[in-house]
C-alpha cells in the first residue's frame, strides 16, 4: 500500500518521486506519475477541487416577463353602419351593414346586413 500523494497547495505531487501529477481526466479513478508509475487515487483532488461551478443566476426570462393578457375589443354594434334595408325575415327596414372584401377582387364585395329587430342576417353582393 503505497502513501497518497503529497499535497502542496492545490497540487498534487508523486510521494515515491515528488513528481507533480497530472489532474484526472474525468471517469479516470486514478492518476499515474509519470515519473515511477505511482498510482494516486482520482478522490484525492476531491478534497482540493476548487469549486467554480456557476450557479445558474438567471432564470429563464419567459418565466419572470409575463405577458400581459391582451383584451381583445370586441367590434359592437355601435361600430357598424346602420342602413336603411328591407330585412328579409321580417319586413324591418333597418339593418347594419358591414362590407367584407373577398379576396377575388372580380367578385368584388360582400355586404353583410343584420336585421337591427329580428337578427337576421344575410349578404349582399355588389
Ligand atoms: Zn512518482
Ligand atoms: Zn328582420
Amino acid at each position: 500500500m503505497s502513501q497518497l500523494a503529497h499535497q502542496i497547495g492545490s497540487l498534487l505531487f508523486c510521494p515515491d518521486c515528488g513528481t507533480l501529477l497530472n489532474l484526472p481526466r474525468d471517469e479516470e479513478h486514478q492518476v499515474a506519475c509519470e515519473q515511477c508509475g505511482h498510482l494516486e487515487p482520482a478522490s484525492s483532488y476531491e478534497n482540493i477541487e476548487i469549486v467554480t461551478r456557476s450557479h445558474p443566476e438567471a432564470f429563464p426570462s419567459a418565466l419572470l416577463q409575463k405577458r400581459k393578457t391582451q383584451t381583445k375589443v370586441h367590434e359592437g354594434e355601435d361600430a357598424l353602419l346602420k342602413v336603411t334595408e328591407k330585412c328579409p325575415s321580417c319586413g324591418h327596414m333597418e339593418a347594419f351593414s358591414k362590407e367584407m372584401q373577398l379576396r377575388s377582387a372580380d367578385e368584388g364585395s360582400t355586404i353583410l346586413y343584420t336585421c337591427v329587430k329580428c337578427r337576421h342576417g344575410w349578404r349582399v353582393n355588389n
